[in-house]
């Protein structure tokens, strides 16, 4: 049992600007003598009170504006949380944070109330990852997935998996136990069903995952072709009524650009080369530094070609500059040539027309499928690498238990791997289990004898 949290906190929550409202939260076992002292009301629970927030020092007025008390442990932070809502000036929220530190409040650290609801088991790990993916999601289909992940839909999916890992594990175990018929035990089919259940529920669950993965990443794409290839064009077309987002690069030339997309849901991220050069200028380094950095992280590298022109000698140049990534090359403009639209990629290359649109439905399927996103991703939740990687070392050790049981018929080191497994799963829950399935097992595994 972790300590309860003596220490009430504090923070400005949002500040939308100054013309909207502004919100300072407050958790902890003072927050309500905190904002009495502040502002001298007590609070009903859930209910919107109209006050004046007083400086300590004078009683002169601060702000008016709106208390609302969510009483622990139902509340956010599962404690004792006061929403003070004042304008939404940024110097006013300032001072209504320090008028409150001065009651006798902390300055939260970021993520603390989010890290408080989890210390007391209000949420658990993945939630509360979710919580910030949720705020970070750059499309409405990746906020989509992590509200589910939000409201649980990736935890149950891990929690169903461990405790049908736990029912194998507490099986093998109970075997061990009993080595006059641990041969017979172990030579179960059952147990091989089991194991092989477990293993396709996993590796659904890391396709799952994989695709919450990149909804939440997006796809990096590095846009490449000559001034008026057609590459803004195709990149609005691409992001059809949510058009391109496009923003410079901090520190570089007006013409090294960063777009987001969303495509369908799917963010993608690209950056148009077309001003990357060498600069003497440091600032301009550090921008071009930067700008690499992400190239070379990137997934795919769009070739856009004016295909009344065709190939040049200058867009050779730039590909052989380039990482060795996945390439495809688009040839646009077919509009004007008369050629037809490609309804599939081949040789890694599509025509199609950014004016008419025609061909751009192949491209966008072929963007998705990079990503890994099946067509319609059903119910799809948030996912982060760490969750990838905890699946992919459960997905190990399971291959190792299966090895040590069918194999070597070596129950204990079967029983070992799946210990380890079922820690890997719980590592994305946070859910810390000190070994107690010893008492799982004689709780409720009846032997009969
Ligand atoms: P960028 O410099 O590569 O970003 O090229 P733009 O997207 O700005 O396009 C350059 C010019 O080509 C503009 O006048 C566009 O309207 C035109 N353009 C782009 N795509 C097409 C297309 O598919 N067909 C035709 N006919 N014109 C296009």
């Amino acid at each position: 049992m972790t300590e309860p949290l003596t220490e009430t906190i504090c923070a400005v929550a949002t500040a939308s600007g100054r013309a909207g409202v502004g919100v300072v939260r407050l958790s902890g076992p003072r927050a309500l003598e905190i904002i009495h002292r502040l502002t001298g009301i007590r609070p009903v629970p859930r209910h919107a009170h109209y006050v004046t927030l007083k400086r300590a020092v004078d009683a002169s007025v601060l702000d008016d504006g709106i208390v609302l008390y969510f009483p622990g442990p139902h509340s956010y932070t599962g404690e004792d949380v006061i929403e003070w809502q004042g304008h939404g000036n940024p110097v006013l929220l300032d001072e209504a944070v320090s008028e409150m530190t001065r009651a006798g409040a902390t300055t939260a650290r970021p993520g603390e109330f989010t890290e408080r609801a989890f210390l007391n088991g209000r949420m658990d790990l993945a939630q509360a990852e979710a919580v910030a993916d949720l705020i970070e999601a750059g499309s409405s289909q990746a906020a989509n997935a992590a509200r589910r992940s939000l409201t649980g839909a990736f935890s149950r999916r891990v929690d169903a998996f461990v405790e049908h890992l736990i029912h194998l594990r507490m099986y093998i175990e109970a075997a061990l136990d009993f080595p006059e018929e641990e041969i017979d035990f172990l030579s179960d089919t059952r147990l091989r069903d089991q194991l092989a259940d477990l293993r396709a529920e996993l590796d659904d669950l890391l396709s799952r995952t994989g695709e919450g993965v990149r909804l939440r990443e997006g796809l990096q794409l590095v846009i490449v072709g000559r001034p008026n290839a057609g590459k803004s064009s195709l990149l609005n077309e691409l992001a059809g009524e949510s058009r391109a987002i496009v923003t410079e690069i901090a520190g570089t030339t007006r013409d090294v650009l960063r777009a987001e997309i969303d495509l369908d849901g799917l963010p993608v991220h690209v950056i148009d080369t077309a001003g990357l050069r060498e600069s003497d200028d440091p600032i301009e380094q550090e921008g071009i530094r930067r700008a690499w950095a992400e190239i070379e992280r990137s997934d795919l590298i769009l070739l856009v070609i004016d295909a009344t022109q065709g190939h040049s000698a200058e867009d050779e140049a730039t590909l052989a500059s380039l990482p060795d990534k996945p390439r495809l090359t688009v040839l646009n403009k077919i509009d004007l040539t008369g050629e037809p639209a490609s309804s599939r990629v081949e040789a890694d290359t599509l025509r199609l027309s950014a004016r008419t649109g025609a061909g751009v439905a192949t491209l966008r399927h072929e963007l998705r499928q990079l990503a890994g996103l099946s067509e319609r991703t059903e119910d799809p939740f948030i996912a982060r690498r760490r969750h990838l990687e905890a699946l992919e070392s459960s997905r190990q050790d399971l291959e190792e238990a299966a090895r040590s049981l069918i194999d070597l018929g070596a129950g204990e080191l079967a029983a070992e791997s799946l210990r380890r497994a079922q820690a890997a799963m719980e590592a994305i829950t946070g859910r810390y289990t000190a070994d107690d399935l010893l008492g799982e097992i004689f709780g409720s595994f009846c032997i009969g004898k």
